[in-house]
Protein backbone atom coordinates (compact mmCIF):
# COMPACT_ATOMS: atom_id res chain seq x y z
CA UNK A 1 0.00 0.00 0.00
CA UNK A 2 1.51 3.66 -0.57
CA UNK A 3 1.71 6.36 1.97
CA UNK A 4 -1.27 8.27 2.69
CA UNK A 5 -1.23 11.43 4.08
CA UNK A 6 -4.90 12.51 3.30
CA UNK A 7 -6.79 9.59 3.08
CA UNK A 8 -5.06 8.00 6.34
CA UNK A 9 -7.93 8.47 8.97
CA UNK A 10 -10.44 8.88 5.75
CA UNK A 11 -11.58 4.78 6.78
CA UNK A 12 -12.26 5.64 10.71
CA UNK A 13 -16.15 5.24 11.22
CA UNK A 14 -17.42 8.54 12.10
CA UNK A 15 -14.27 10.94 10.84
CA UNK A 16 -16.09 13.72 9.51
CA UNK A 17 -17.67 14.60 13.32
CA UNK A 18 -15.89 16.80 15.43
CA UNK A 19 -15.43 14.24 17.84
CA UNK A 20 -13.76 11.67 15.71
CA UNK A 21 -11.77 13.98 14.02
CA UNK A 22 -10.82 15.14 17.53
CA UNK A 23 -9.65 12.02 18.99
CA UNK A 24 -7.29 10.94 16.33
CA UNK A 25 -5.78 13.48 16.30
CA UNK A 26 -7.47 16.14 14.86
CA UNK A 27 -6.67 20.12 15.29
CA UNK A 28 -3.15 19.31 17.02
CA UNK A 29 -1.67 21.16 13.60
CA UNK A 30 -3.66 24.01 14.83
CA UNK A 31 -2.15 23.82 18.39
CA UNK A 32 1.00 23.43 17.25
CA UNK A 33 1.00 26.10 14.87
CA UNK A 34 -0.61 28.82 16.86
CA UNK A 35 1.22 28.03 19.79
CA UNK A 36 4.57 27.52 18.82
CA UNK A 37 5.13 28.74 15.73
CA UNK A 38 5.16 32.15 13.42
CA UNK A 39 3.19 32.83 10.73
CA UNK A 40 6.82 33.03 8.59
CA UNK A 41 7.89 29.67 9.68
CA UNK A 42 4.45 28.16 8.44
CA UNK A 43 5.16 29.32 5.12
CA UNK A 44 8.80 28.61 5.56
CA UNK A 45 7.76 24.81 5.97
CA UNK A 46 5.11 24.88 3.51
CA UNK A 47 8.08 25.93 1.00
CA UNK A 48 10.44 23.80 2.01
CA UNK A 49 7.89 20.95 1.45
CA UNK A 50 8.08 22.00 -2.61
CA UNK A 51 4.23 21.49 -2.15
CA UNK A 52 2.75 22.60 -5.49
CA UNK A 53 -1.32 23.70 -6.00
CA UNK A 54 -3.20 20.95 -6.57
CA UNK A 55 -5.87 22.94 -8.64
CA UNK A 56 -4.49 21.99 -11.94
CA UNK A 57 -1.39 24.81 -12.40
CA UNK A 58 1.00 23.33 -9.85
CA UNK A 59 2.35 26.54 -8.87
CA UNK A 60 4.49 26.18 -5.95
CA UNK A 61 2.16 26.80 -3.06
CA UNK A 62 4.61 28.25 -0.69
CA UNK A 63 5.89 30.98 -3.11
CA UNK A 64 2.21 31.48 -3.67
CA UNK A 65 1.66 32.75 0.14
CA UNK A 66 4.93 34.41 0.29
CA UNK A 67 3.61 36.51 -2.82
CA UNK A 68 0.66 38.06 -0.57
CA UNK A 69 1.36 41.66 0.19
CA UNK A 70 1.68 42.80 4.32
CA UNK A 71 2.72 45.68 4.03
CA UNK A 72 0.01 47.16 2.59
CA UNK A 73 -1.79 47.16 6.15
CA UNK A 74 -4.98 46.07 4.41
CA UNK A 75 -6.78 43.13 5.67
CA UNK A 76 -5.67 39.82 3.85
CA UNK A 77 -7.74 36.69 3.10
CA UNK A 78 -7.61 33.14 2.35
CA UNK A 79 -10.10 31.86 -0.10
CA UNK A 80 -10.46 28.04 -0.29
CA UNK A 81 -11.19 26.91 -4.08
CA UNK A 82 -14.05 24.43 -3.77
CA UNK A 83 -15.43 24.94 -7.17
CA UNK A 84 -14.28 21.48 -8.21
CA UNK A 85 -16.05 21.15 -11.86
CA UNK A 86 -13.25 19.64 -14.52
CA UNK A 87 -15.40 17.40 -16.21
CA UNK A 88 -13.48 13.68 -15.14
CA UNK A 89 -11.90 15.57 -11.39
CA UNK A 90 -14.15 14.45 -7.91
CA UNK A 91 -11.53 14.22 -6.02
CA UNK A 92 -12.22 17.26 -3.45
CA UNK A 93 -15.89 16.57 -2.53
CA UNK A 94 -14.81 13.39 -1.74
CA UNK A 95 -12.21 15.05 1.07
CA UNK A 96 -14.73 17.68 1.93
CA UNK A 97 -17.52 14.72 2.13
CA UNK A 98 -15.76 12.24 4.19
CA UNK A 99 -13.17 14.38 6.47
CA UNK A 100 -14.50 18.35 5.89
CA UNK A 101 -12.59 18.82 9.52
CA UNK A 102 -9.06 18.03 7.52
CA UNK A 103 -9.65 21.16 5.32
CA UNK A 104 -10.88 23.57 7.94
CA UNK A 105 -7.33 22.87 10.07
CA UNK A 106 -5.89 23.13 6.75
CA UNK A 107 -7.74 26.76 6.48
CA UNK A 108 -7.38 28.10 9.83
CA UNK A 109 -3.56 27.25 9.51
CA UNK A 110 -2.95 28.86 6.59
CA UNK A 111 -5.51 32.33 7.43
CA UNK A 112 -2.64 32.43 10.30
CA UNK A 113 0.37 31.76 8.34
CA UNK A 114 -0.88 34.65 5.69
CA UNK A 115 -2.50 37.01 9.02
CA UNK A 116 -5.57 36.69 7.49
CA UNK A 117 -9.09 37.44 10.14
CA UNK A 118 -11.83 36.65 7.75
CA UNK A 119 -11.47 34.03 5.35
CA UNK A 120 -13.72 31.55 2.89
CA UNK A 121 -14.12 28.78 1.05
CA UNK A 122 -16.34 29.22 -1.72
CA UNK A 123 -18.10 25.67 -2.72
CA UNK A 124 -19.59 24.82 -6.58
CA UNK A 125 -23.33 25.12 -6.44
CA UNK A 126 -23.73 21.56 -7.37
CA UNK A 127 -21.82 20.57 -4.21
CA UNK A 128 -25.15 21.29 -2.30
CA UNK A 129 -24.64 18.34 0.05
CA UNK A 130 -21.47 18.88 0.80
CA UNK A 131 -21.70 22.64 1.56
CA UNK A 132 -24.33 21.26 4.31
CA UNK A 133 -21.46 19.21 5.14
CA UNK A 134 -18.98 22.12 5.54
CA UNK A 135 -21.43 24.35 7.31
CA UNK A 136 -21.76 21.59 10.41
CA UNK A 137 -18.25 21.05 10.21
CA UNK A 138 -17.34 25.23 10.73
CA UNK A 139 -19.88 25.39 13.42
CA UNK A 140 -18.72 22.25 15.46
CA UNK A 141 -14.97 24.05 15.05
CA UNK A 142 -16.49 27.64 16.50
CA UNK A 143 -18.17 25.54 19.12
CA UNK A 144 -14.60 24.18 20.13
CA UNK A 145 -12.54 26.89 20.30
CA UNK A 146 -10.68 26.95 16.85
CA UNK A 147 -12.82 29.39 14.74
CA UNK A 148 -13.74 33.16 16.18
CA UNK A 149 -11.80 35.06 18.73
CA UNK A 150 -8.40 34.74 20.86
CA UNK A 151 -8.23 31.01 19.25
CA UNK A 152 -6.51 28.85 21.70
CA UNK A 153 -6.06 31.89 23.63
CA UNK A 154 -3.17 33.49 21.40
CA UNK A 155 -5.01 36.62 20.72
CA UNK A 156 -5.45 35.56 17.02
CA UNK A 157 -9.18 35.67 15.30
CA UNK A 158 -10.38 34.22 12.80
CA UNK A 159 -13.83 34.38 10.90
CA UNK A 160 -14.41 31.08 8.57
CA UNK A 161 -17.55 31.58 6.08
CA UNK A 162 -18.36 28.39 3.17
CA UNK A 163 -20.34 30.17 0.42
CA UNK A 164 -21.83 28.40 -2.42
CA UNK A 165 -21.13 29.47 -6.05
CA UNK A 166 -24.16 29.35 -8.54
CA UNK A 167 -22.99 26.28 -10.60
CA UNK A 168 -20.51 28.12 -13.32
CA UNK A 169 -17.41 26.32 -14.11
CA UNK A 170 -15.40 29.78 -15.15
CA UNK A 171 -15.59 30.56 -11.20
CA UNK A 172 -12.80 27.74 -10.56
CA UNK A 173 -11.09 30.41 -12.03
CA UNK A 174 -9.64 32.97 -9.20
CA UNK A 175 -10.50 35.66 -10.03
CA UNK A 176 -14.03 34.82 -11.45
CA UNK A 177 -14.28 32.83 -8.23
CA UNK A 178 -13.69 36.32 -6.34
CA UNK A 179 -15.52 38.48 -8.44
CA UNK A 180 -18.41 35.75 -7.47
CA UNK A 181 -17.37 36.34 -3.68
CA UNK A 182 -18.05 39.61 -4.16
CA UNK A 183 -21.45 39.58 -5.24
CA UNK A 184 -21.03 40.38 -9.01
CA UNK A 185 -21.05 38.02 -12.12
CA UNK A 186 -18.41 35.59 -11.94
CA UNK A 187 -16.25 36.88 -14.88
CA UNK A 188 -12.21 37.17 -14.94
CA UNK A 189 -10.59 39.67 -14.10
CA UNK A 190 -7.15 40.62 -16.39
CA UNK A 191 -4.19 40.04 -14.20
CA UNK A 192 -2.27 42.36 -13.26
CA UNK A 193 -2.65 43.06 -10.45
CA UNK A 194 -2.70 39.87 -9.00
CA UNK A 195 -5.12 38.33 -6.21
CA UNK A 196 -2.29 38.31 -3.82
CA UNK A 197 -1.61 42.47 -4.06
CA UNK A 198 -5.53 42.82 -4.86
CA UNK A 199 -7.80 40.09 -4.47
CA UNK A 200 -11.16 40.30 -2.67
CA UNK A 201 -12.81 43.66 -2.25
CA UNK A 202 -8.84 44.50 -3.45
CA UNK A 203 -7.21 43.52 -0.61
CA UNK A 204 -4.45 40.66 -0.68
CA UNK A 205 -5.46 37.70 -1.11
CA UNK A 206 -4.49 33.68 -1.79
CA UNK A 207 -6.73 31.42 -3.88
CA UNK A 208 -6.10 27.76 -3.00
CA UNK A 209 -7.65 24.79 -3.67
CA UNK A 210 -9.20 21.87 -1.45
CA UNK A 211 -6.20 19.50 -1.88
CA UNK A 212 -3.37 21.77 -1.17
CA UNK A 213 -5.28 23.31 1.70
CA UNK A 214 -6.19 19.83 3.20
CA UNK A 215 -2.24 18.50 3.44
CA UNK A 216 -0.89 21.64 5.75
CA UNK A 217 -1.65 19.73 9.14
CA UNK A 218 0.12 16.98 7.74
CA UNK A 219 3.19 19.47 6.98
CA UNK A 220 2.89 21.18 10.31
CA UNK A 221 2.95 17.86 12.30
CA UNK A 222 5.59 15.78 10.06
CA UNK A 223 7.72 19.14 8.81
CA UNK A 224 7.94 20.25 5.33
CA UNK A 225 11.35 18.28 5.20
CA UNK A 226 9.64 14.89 5.62
CA UNK A 227 7.14 16.08 3.09
CA UNK A 228 9.58 16.41 0.31
CA UNK A 229 11.15 12.85 0.98
CA UNK A 230 8.03 11.63 -0.26
CA UNK A 231 7.57 11.80 -4.10
CA UNK A 232 10.31 12.58 -7.15
CA UNK A 233 12.38 15.54 -8.12
CA UNK A 234 9.71 18.28 -8.15
CA UNK A 235 6.29 16.66 -7.64
CA UNK A 236 6.51 16.32 -4.23
CA UNK A 237 3.91 14.18 -1.85
CA UNK A 238 1.00 12.28 -2.38
CA UNK A 239 -1.76 13.44 -5.40
CA UNK A 240 -5.78 12.58 -4.90
CA UNK A 241 -6.58 11.10 -8.92
CA UNK A 242 -10.22 10.62 -9.64
CA UNK A 243 -10.03 7.41 -12.19
CA UNK A 244 -13.07 7.10 -14.05
CA UNK A 245 -14.10 5.42 -17.53
CA UNK A 246 -13.27 1.86 -18.66
CA UNK A 247 -11.57 0.50 -15.68
CA UNK A 248 -12.53 -1.87 -13.75
CA UNK A 249 -12.27 0.01 -10.33
CA UNK A 250 -13.05 3.24 -10.75
CA UNK A 251 -12.83 5.71 -7.32
CA UNK A 252 -10.75 8.39 -5.75
CA UNK A 253 -6.94 7.12 -4.57
CA UNK A 254 -4.43 8.64 -3.26
CA UNK A 255 -0.82 7.95 -4.44
CA UNK A 256 3.05 9.14 -4.47
CA UNK A 257 3.96 11.16 -7.08
CA UNK A 258 6.44 9.15 -8.80
CA UNK A 259 4.93 5.69 -9.64
CA UNK A 260 4.36 4.80 -13.39
CA UNK A 261 1.27 5.02 -15.20
CA UNK A 262 1.38 1.50 -15.91
CA UNK A 263 1.41 0.43 -12.19
CA UNK A 264 -1.63 3.40 -11.21
CA UNK A 265 -3.89 2.19 -14.14
CA UNK A 266 -2.86 -1.61 -13.74
CA UNK A 267 -2.52 -3.22 -10.49
CA UNK A 268 -5.46 -4.68 -8.47
CA UNK A 269 -4.92 -1.87 -5.83
CA UNK A 270 -5.90 1.17 -7.70
CA UNK A 271 -7.68 1.22 -11.62
CA UNK A 272 -7.52 -2.44 -12.07
CA UNK A 273 -6.64 -3.00 -15.68
CA UNK A 274 -9.47 -2.28 -18.37
CA UNK A 275 -12.62 -3.35 -17.55
CA UNK A 276 -14.17 -6.63 -19.54
CA UNK A 277 -10.03 -6.99 -20.32
CA UNK A 278 -10.68 -4.65 -23.57
CA UNK A 279 -7.57 -2.80 -25.12
CA UNK A 280 -6.80 0.18 -24.00
CA UNK A 281 -6.96 3.09 -26.87
CA UNK A 282 -6.17 6.72 -24.95
CA UNK A 283 -5.92 8.56 -21.65
CA UNK A 284 -7.11 12.33 -20.36
CA UNK A 285 -4.56 12.29 -17.20
CA UNK A 286 -5.63 15.61 -15.75
CA UNK A 287 -9.37 16.25 -16.30
CA UNK A 288 -10.91 17.53 -19.63
CA UNK A 289 -8.46 20.19 -20.45
CA UNK A 290 -5.44 18.29 -20.83
CA UNK A 291 -4.57 16.44 -23.92
CA UNK A 292 -5.62 13.40 -24.81
CA UNK A 293 -2.95 10.62 -24.99
CA UNK A 294 -2.63 7.60 -27.88
CA UNK A 295 -2.05 4.60 -26.22
CA UNK A 296 1.70 4.33 -27.74
CA UNK A 297 2.26 7.06 -25.48
CA UNK A 298 0.44 6.04 -22.25
CA UNK A 299 3.01 4.19 -20.98
CA UNK A 300 6.26 5.42 -22.09
CA UNK A 301 7.13 8.91 -22.77
CA UNK A 302 8.61 9.49 -26.92
CA UNK A 303 11.94 9.12 -25.41
CA UNK A 304 11.09 5.45 -24.64
CA UNK A 305 11.43 6.49 -20.79
CA UNK A 306 8.84 5.28 -18.29
CA UNK A 307 5.86 7.33 -17.79
CA UNK A 308 5.18 8.36 -14.22
CA UNK A 309 2.46 10.16 -12.33
CA UNK A 310 4.67 12.98 -11.80
CA UNK A 311 3.91 16.65 -13.09
CA UNK A 312 7.34 16.32 -15.37
CA UNK A 313 6.68 13.12 -16.60
CA UNK A 314 3.19 13.54 -17.87
CA UNK A 315 3.94 17.06 -19.43
CA UNK A 316 7.51 15.39 -20.95
CA UNK A 317 6.63 15.62 -24.72
CA UNK A 318 4.71 18.83 -24.42
CA UNK A 319 1.81 19.23 -25.95
CA UNK A 320 2.52 16.98 -28.52
CA UNK A 321 3.74 13.71 -27.31
CA UNK A 322 2.82 14.67 -24.02
CA UNK A 323 -0.16 16.04 -21.53
CA UNK A 324 -0.39 17.45 -17.77
CA UNK A 325 -1.21 15.70 -14.51
CA UNK A 326 -3.91 19.02 -14.11
CA UNK A 327 -6.25 17.98 -11.33
CA UNK A 328 -5.62 14.59 -11.47
CA UNK A 329 -8.98 13.76 -13.23
CA UNK A 330 -7.84 10.26 -14.86
CA UNK A 331 -10.60 9.08 -17.98
CA UNK A 332 -9.31 6.13 -19.40
CA UNK A 333 -11.06 4.84 -22.82
CA UNK A 334 -11.16 1.39 -24.43
CA UNK A 335 -11.14 0.81 -28.22
CA UNK A 336 -14.67 1.26 -28.25
CA UNK A 337 -14.38 4.56 -27.40
CA UNK A 338 -15.35 7.27 -29.99
CA UNK A 339 -12.44 10.37 -29.89
CA UNK A 340 -14.67 12.92 -32.06
CA UNK A 341 -17.64 12.43 -30.21
CA UNK A 342 -15.64 12.93 -27.21
CA UNK A 343 -14.34 15.88 -28.13
CA UNK A 344 -17.47 17.02 -28.70
CA UNK A 345 -18.75 16.60 -25.47
CA UNK A 346 -15.83 18.41 -23.82
CA UNK A 347 -16.29 20.83 -26.56
CA UNK A 348 -20.31 21.40 -26.07
CA UNK A 349 -19.14 21.53 -22.23
CA UNK A 350 -16.68 24.85 -22.38
CA UNK A 351 -19.02 26.41 -24.67
CA UNK A 352 -21.65 26.45 -22.37
CA UNK A 353 -19.51 27.62 -19.49
CA UNK A 354 -17.46 30.51 -21.16
CA UNK A 355 -18.28 33.20 -19.94
CA UNK A 356 -18.54 35.40 -23.06
CA UNK A 357 -15.71 38.22 -22.38
CA UNK A 358 -13.50 37.64 -25.02
CA UNK A 359 -14.18 36.98 -28.87
CA UNK A 360 -11.82 33.60 -29.19
CA UNK A 361 -13.24 31.62 -26.50
CA UNK A 362 -16.87 33.15 -26.87
CA UNK A 363 -17.22 32.58 -30.73
CA UNK A 364 -14.65 29.79 -30.90
CA UNK A 365 -15.75 27.32 -28.64
CA UNK A 366 -19.53 27.77 -29.82
CA UNK A 367 -17.52 27.77 -33.54
CA UNK A 368 -15.62 24.45 -32.27
CA UNK A 369 -18.56 22.94 -31.01
CA UNK A 370 -20.74 23.33 -34.33
CA UNK A 371 -18.17 21.72 -36.61
CA UNK A 372 -17.69 18.83 -34.36
CA UNK A 373 -20.93 17.89 -33.80
CA UNK A 374 -21.30 17.89 -38.01
CA UNK A 375 -18.29 15.54 -37.97
CA UNK A 376 -20.20 13.31 -35.43
CA UNK A 377 -23.26 13.25 -37.45
CA UNK A 378 -21.97 12.13 -40.97
CA UNK A 379 -22.32 16.00 -42.07
CA UNK A 380 -18.89 16.96 -41.75
CA UNK A 381 -16.03 17.91 -45.03
CA UNK A 382 -12.05 17.30 -44.77
CA UNK A 383 -12.02 21.39 -44.53
CA UNK A 384 -14.02 20.98 -41.68
CA UNK A 385 -10.75 19.24 -39.92
CA UNK A 386 -8.66 21.74 -40.93
CA UNK A 387 -10.94 24.68 -39.87
CA UNK A 388 -11.05 22.74 -36.01
CA UNK A 389 -7.75 22.58 -35.95
CA UNK A 390 -7.04 26.72 -37.17
CA UNK A 391 -9.58 27.72 -34.48
CA UNK A 392 -8.50 26.06 -31.66
CA UNK A 393 -4.90 27.38 -32.99
CA UNK A 394 -6.44 31.30 -32.56
CA UNK A 395 -8.27 30.61 -29.04
CA UNK A 396 -4.74 29.23 -27.35
CA UNK A 397 -3.32 31.84 -25.46
CA UNK A 398 -5.41 34.30 -26.65
CA UNK A 399 -7.74 35.04 -24.04
CA UNK A 400 -7.88 36.88 -20.96
CA UNK A 401 -8.33 33.28 -19.05
CA UNK A 402 -7.08 29.39 -19.41
CA UNK A 403 -10.64 28.42 -20.04
CA UNK A 404 -9.97 29.20 -23.90
CA UNK A 405 -6.77 27.04 -23.60
CA UNK A 406 -8.82 24.58 -21.85
CA UNK A 407 -11.40 24.23 -24.38
CA UNK A 408 -8.26 24.72 -27.44
CA UNK A 409 -6.06 21.82 -26.37
CA UNK A 410 -8.69 18.77 -26.15
CA UNK A 411 -9.44 19.71 -29.71
CA UNK A 412 -5.82 20.07 -30.77
CA UNK A 413 -4.76 16.71 -29.29
CA UNK A 414 -7.33 14.70 -30.55
CA UNK A 415 -7.09 16.00 -33.87
CA UNK A 416 -2.99 15.37 -33.68
CA UNK A 417 -3.86 11.54 -32.12
CA UNK A 418 -6.98 11.03 -34.10
CA UNK A 419 -6.94 12.44 -37.36
CA UNK A 420 -7.80 9.36 -38.90
CA UNK A 421 -10.93 9.04 -36.41
CA UNK A 422 -12.39 12.81 -37.86
CA UNK A 423 -11.64 11.75 -41.46
CA UNK A 424 -13.06 8.11 -41.15
CA UNK A 425 -16.02 10.43 -40.39
CA UNK A 426 -16.49 12.90 -43.08
CA UNK A 427 -15.47 9.80 -45.51
CA UNK A 428 -17.73 6.97 -44.08
CA UNK A 429 -20.99 8.87 -43.06
CA UNK A 430 -23.79 6.01 -43.67
CA UNK A 431 -21.51 4.42 -41.24
CA UNK A 432 -21.51 7.06 -38.76
CA UNK A 433 -25.16 7.49 -39.22
CA UNK A 434 -26.14 3.95 -38.63
CA UNK A 435 -24.20 3.12 -35.55
CA UNK A 436 -24.67 3.28 -31.95
CA UNK A 437 -22.92 6.79 -31.27
CA UNK A 438 -21.20 5.85 -28.51
CA UNK A 439 -18.90 2.97 -29.95
CA UNK A 440 -16.21 3.49 -32.18
CA UNK A 441 -15.32 1.06 -35.17
CA UNK A 442 -11.32 -0.46 -33.84
CA UNK A 443 -9.11 2.08 -35.21
CA UNK A 444 -7.44 -1.12 -37.31
CA UNK A 445 -10.58 -1.17 -39.04
CA UNK A 446 -10.74 2.69 -39.33
CA UNK A 447 -7.17 2.55 -41.36
CA UNK A 448 -8.00 -0.11 -43.12
CA UNK A 449 -11.05 1.49 -44.44
CA UNK A 450 -8.83 5.08 -45.05
CA UNK A 451 -6.82 3.21 -47.32
FE1 LIG B 1 -14.51 34.30 -20.33
FE2 LIG B 1 -13.60 32.41 -21.99
FE3 LIG B 1 -12.46 34.80 -21.92
FE4 LIG B 1 -12.20 33.14 -19.82
S1 LIG B 1 -11.40 32.79 -21.88
S2 LIG B 1 -12.60 35.33 -19.77
S3 LIG B 1 -14.20 32.14 -19.88
S4 LIG B 1 -14.58 34.35 -22.57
Amino acid sequence: MGRKILLENINIPGIKDYEVYRKNGGYTAVEKALKSMTPDEITEQVKTSGMRGRGGAGFPMGMKWSFIDKKSGKPRHLVVNADESEPGTFKDRYLMEHIPHLLIEGAIISSFALEANLSYIYIRGEYMWVYNILEKAIKEAYANGWLGKNILGTGYNLDLHVHCGAGAYVCGEETALIESLEGKRGNPRMKPPFPAVSGLWAEPTVVNNVESISTVPWIINNSGEEYAKIGVGRSTGTKLISASGHIKNPGVYEIELGMTVDEFMNSDEYCGGMMDDRPLKALVPGGSSVPILPVHYIFKTANGEDRLMTYESLADGGFVTGSSLGSGGFIVYNDTACIVRNTWNFTRFYHHESCGQCSPCREGTGWMEKILYRIENGMGTMDDIDLLWDIQSQIDGNTICPLGDAAAWPVAAAIRHFREEFEYHVRFPQKIKNRDHFVSEPMEKVRHLLK
